[in-house]
This record gives structure tokens, sequence and C-alpha cells, in this order.
């Protein structure tokens, strides 16, 4: 039988995930072949028993099985636990573990593709849902001084910085309206979006989290939507003078850190930027 090793999820069309391994396993010369699932929620459980098989090599997870599969795992790496979200399930000793690289896949990007280190920097994330969540780990775990998390339910904003809260780090929770943001945009030095906005097919396609007139020109603005790959939050990072960064970076890192915890190899970082047409 063959080596088991590809992404599950639903619709998965749109994934970028077996372009990506294929590139690098290739590079490599590791004579593996990196499929594509598409698995509704309800054939997940059974799929996720194939993982069972000794043939089992690793499996990537994406949208929308990230948090359903956890109960069906045998335990959680501690990134994974933080975040509450499977991104990369792998066999370790007989169990199936559950593991999260979008979080130190995002500080990877942050650090090497968009050159700035949070220790001890203040930042502001936009939005509260998946993504954020592992935006505000890594930067918890980056060291970062101070993070605002600014969501348009700020219900949810406090619901993740209570979970992200312990005896040194406390991110606070406010709006996405103009009066909140004015009062801390301004004076940080990291800005992320990690809401659907500016997302192409998303809610809210042309729109930026904030305006260039509260970004301050020293700032590094990430977006974590790459699709399309100039977004309007970036669009206003620009207008500011301040320093705009693309997502497609986390997503390259994502799948960097997975290969590695799926291979046991170093990831041929260069070929998998080629890999989807982008530059280091
Ligand atoms: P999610 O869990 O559905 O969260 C969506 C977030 O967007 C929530 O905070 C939501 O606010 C906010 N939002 C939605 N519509 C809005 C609107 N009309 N106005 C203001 N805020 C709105 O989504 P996710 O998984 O976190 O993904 C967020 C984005 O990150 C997506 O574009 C996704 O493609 C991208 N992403 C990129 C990477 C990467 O590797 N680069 C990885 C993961 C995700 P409420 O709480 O108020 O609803």
């Amino acid at each position: 039988m063959s080596k088991i090793l590809g992404i599950i999820g639903h619709p998965i069309g749109h994934t970028k995930s077996p372009v990506l391994q294929q590139a690098a396993l290739d590079h490599l010369g590791v004579d593996l072949t990196f499929d594509a699932w598409d698995v509704a929620p309800e054939d997940l459980a059974a799929k996720v028993e194939t993982f069972r098989s000794p043939d089992f090599v690793a499996g990537c997870v994406t949208l929308p099985h990230k948090q359903a599969i956890i109960p069906m795992l045998d335990g959680l790496a501690e990134t994974a636990q933080a975040v509450g979200a499977v991104n990369w399930v792998i066999p370790e000793e007989g169990k199936l573990i559950g593991h999260n690289t979008d979080a130190p896949g995002f500080l990877r990007a942050l650090k090497e593709s968009a050159g700035f280190d949070p220790k001890g920097r203040s930042a502001v994330v936009f939005g509260a849902g998946g993504a954020a969540r592992a935006i505000v780990y890594a930067l918890k775990t980056g060291g970062a001084a101070s993070v605002a998390i600014a969501n348009r339910t700020v219900e949810k904003a406090q619901a993740l910085a209570a979970d992200m809260t312990d005896g040194r780090f406390r991110p606070t929770a406010l709006g996405l309206d103009a009066t909140s943001l004015a009062d801390v945009v301004p004076y940080s030095d990291l800005l992320v979006n990690a809401s659907t906005l500016g997302m192409e097919g998303g809610p809210g396609p042309g729109l930026s989290p904030v305006a260039a007139e509260l970004i301050p020109a020293e700032a590094t603005c990430y977006d974590a939507v790459y699709a399309p790959p100039e977004t309007p939050f970036l669009l206003e990072a620009e207008r500011a003078g301040a320093t705009p960064a693309g997502g497609i970076s986390m997503l390259i890192y994502q799948g960097v850190v997975g290969f590695e915890l799926a291979t046991g190899r170093e990831a041929p970082v260069k070929e998998m930027f080629a890999a989807l047409g982008v530059r280091e």
C-alpha cells in the first residue's frame, strides 16, 4: 500500500498545500506524493481512522475541520492546545497528535519575510477568529510587550484576550470603530489584519479594518489575507508610509513548519516560495 500523506478539507479545490508540499518533497528527492482529499464533515471521523494505518506519514487539515478533528485525535501538542485548532496531524509512537503550525508559521513569516521581531514591541490585531487566535498566541510566544485585539464583536475579542492572558501577557480588547482604534493604533509598532476584511469573496472585499490616517509611518502592517495580494489594508499602510507585508508568507511558513514536523527534514524554503510564484 502506498504511503498516506495529504490535506483534508471541504471544499479542497482552492488549497495551495499540495503544490507547496510536493515541491519540497521533490526538491529533497523524497519519494512521496502529497494528496488532496475532499472530506465532508460527516466523513471526517472515518477519514481520520485511516490515519491509524502504519503507512500514515502526516495529514494537513484545513477548513472546516481545524476544530472538529480535535476529539478524534489522541493528543495535542502545546501550540494546538493553546490555539484551540489543529492544522497538522502527525503520528507519534502509534498515536495521532494534533499540531498547529499557523502560530509558528506567522512568527517566522513576520521575522523572516516582514523583517519584524515582535519582542518587546506593541501590536494591534484586527479580528478574533481562528487566524487571530494563532497570531495573538504567536505574538505572546514571540515576546510582544503589549497586544490589543480589535474586533467587530467586542465580546469575542474579550474572550480571546482572556484565553491568552497569563502572568506576563495581558492582551486588551476593543471594538473596530474609529474612536476605539484611535486610542491604540497610532501608538503601535505592528498592525495585523486577521479579520476577513479585504478578502476576495469574503464579507468586505473592498474594506480595510483601519484607515491610513491612524496608521503610524513607522509601523509594520501585516495582512493575513493573501487573496488579493494587494489588500485594501496594505494599500492604506502604503498611503500612510508604513511597511506593508502580505499573508502569503504565513501560508508558506505554516507549510514549512508542517513539512519539517512530518518529514524530520529541513524544508527547502526558497523552493517552496518559488512553487507559489512568490519571492522569499
Ligand atoms: P474567522 O474565524 O471566520 O474569523 C473572521 C473574523 O473576521 C472575525 O473576527 C469576524 O468578526 C471578522 N469579520 C468578518 N466579517 C466582518 C465584517 N463585515 N466587518 C468586520 N469584521 C468582520 O476567519 P479566520 O479563519 O480567522 O480567517 C481570517 C482571514 O485570515 C481569512 O481571510 C483567511 O483567509 C486568513 N488566513 C490566512 C492565513 C495565512 O496563512 N495567511 C491563515 C489563516 C487564515 P466577528 O467576530 O465580529 O464576526
